[in-house]
């Protein structure tokens, strides 16, 4: 099938790059997004956008930004998902296409037998993966086969980027699930010559189990989210396991902070690794893509300038900010099938904002986002989203949760570090007061079951607590602070 691959842009220059995404542009708001997504051509039609008057990235300020809560399904629409789908038809081609387009098509019509099977090749849906989210508020993104060979082409240049050795062997780490970072590390996998190993995270895999097979198939690399790689090499120091052979850490689906970043190289050198890199890489579910940094510690991502056109707006107004300021990434697909994004507001500043022109760092010359990261405050306390492990966790669902499980009886949720540790693991913490009667070892088994069962993170719960006791903690004559942040934030 035949896609744009990324190769091509390493001979571009800064201006070109820029024209060659542009034209891009141009054809997919015209000839796909448009006449294909329901979503888009609904937006478009609302607000009047013309795609015809859409001719380069500053044009794209007159089309409104999507947020994440335009996307989630809700009562009147439950499938919304399905709307962000391309899904075209021989009447939106005759319409849309012009004459030039559509001969190509004929001729994969030829080739192909019918017109349909060229079409069901290039856009039915045949992976996904999904937001994580409340039951129910998980929105599915899906690949096609086309998608599957497109992002197989830019998930290896990783490899490249990354200057990893075909001879290495990968230990992955990330935990199985139905988002973006596993399935990312296994792509590379299948379309590379690369060794790896997945242990589907601590969850599958015990940390000491993970550091056996570390020592036994000597891994050179192992990629996984930041706060459960700091907690294997922790454990590592703890059974004095040998970690010689690690010459890369690649961490990604959370933050990485300068402190972690700092903790994990000292422990490495301490058991035994040489001079070991740490990467961090930046992606998302919606974007179905992670762009890694271009150097160990520059901060620096560079996307993909066949996949994504990124803009740093303001996450109001949408008005796009200069090279370098701050602000909120918005993502637009310019090539891609299945479910694709406009202006789609990924909910993370760049605090270096965006950078055109040859890269200090790795000299390439495609646009790049520059860190620090930071999440947008306000946007996320809307949907409460906070991460935990690397999953998305919306603290509201304890309001509904909480109460329904028997025996519960006054309830309070803490998010904090383990031993305070600001590098360290989080912990949620429930505090529980149970209803009189209640067998305090079974609530405690009954309500990790269900915790663990919606939200597939693990809690400390402690139901010492009387009702009085707890509801004088949480201040609840005033105003009762049922869910706490207390993690420290650098
Ligand atoms: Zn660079």
């Amino acid at each position: 099938m035949d896609f744009d691959p990324i190769e091509r842009y390493d001979e571009m220059n800064s201006d070109e790059i820029l024209r060659t995404q542009e034209r891009k542009l141009r054809d997919y708001l015209r000839y796909q997004l448009y006449p294909f997504s329901p979503f888009y051509r609904k937006l478009f039609d609302d607000k009047g956008v013309d795609v015809n008057q859409i001719n380069s990235v500053k044009d794209l300020e007159k089309i409104p930004l999507t947020k994440k809560e335009d996307i989630i399904p809700d009562d009147e629409n439950p499938k919304k998902y399905k709307d962000l789908i391309l899904q075209p038809d021989l009447q939106k081609i005759k319409q849309f296409w012009p004459r030039s387009k559509q001969f190509g098509l004929k001729v994969k019509d030829i080739l192909k037998g019918n017109i349909e099977t060229a079409l069901r090749d290039e856009y039915y849906p045949t992976f996904m993966i999904a937001t994580s989210g409340t039951t129910g508020n998980n929105v599915p993104f899906m690949y096609t086969r086309r998608d599957i060979e497109q992002f197989s082409n830019i998930y290896q240049s990783l490899q490249k980027i990354t200057e990893l050795d075909p001879e290495w062997s990968v230990i992955n780490v990330f935990p199985f699930a139905p988002q973006l970072a596993f399935n990312f590390i296994y792509f590379v996998n299948l379309n590379s010559n690369i060794r790896m190993f997945h242990t589907g995270g601590g969850a599958v895999t015990s940390t000491k189990k993970t550091l056996e097979i570390i020592e036994m198939v000597q891994s050179n690399i192992i990629f996984g989210v930041p706060s459960y790689v700091y907690h294997l090499l922790r454990k590592a120091q703890e059974i004095d396991a040998d970690l010689s052979s690690v010459k890369l850490v690649a961490t990604g689906g959370e933050k990485l902070t300068k402190s972690t970043r700092k903790r994990m190289t000292d422990i490495l050198v301490e058991r035994g690794a040489q001079d070991p890199k740490l990467f961090d890489m930046f992606g998302t579910t919606e974007m179905r893509d992670a762009y890694p940094e271009c150097m160990p510690g520059s901060g620096i991502y560079h996307i993909h300038p066949n996949m994504h056109i990124c803009e740093i707006v303001d996450p109001e107004t949408g008005k796009q900010k200069r090279p370098g300021e701050s602000g909120a990434l918005a993502v637009t697909n310019i090539d891609g099938r299945g479910s694709v994004v406009c202006r789609y507001l990924i909910g993370d500043i760049f605090e270096g904002g965006i950078q055109y022109g040859r890269c200090p760092h790795c000299g390439k010359e495609g646009p790049r986002l520059v860190g620090p990261i930071g999440r947008i405050k306000d946007y996320s306390k809307k949907i409460n989203i906070t991460k935990v492990k690397g999953t998305q966790l919306n603290l509201n669902i304890f309001y509904d949760l909480l109460p329904t499980i028997d025996g519960v009886d006054e309830w309070q949720v803490i998010l904090e570090k383990r031993n305070n540790d600001p590098s360290g693991l989080d912990i949620l913490k429930l505090n529980i007061a149970p209803k009189k009667g209640t067998k305090k070892k079974e609530l405690k088994e009954r309500i990790i079951s269900k915790i663990v069962d919606t939200v597939e993170i693990s809690p400390v719960v402690d139901t010492k607590y009387s009702r009085d006791e707890l509801f004088e903690m949480m201040g609840g004559k005033m105003k009762a602070d049922r869910i706490i942040d207390a993690r420290s934030k650098d």
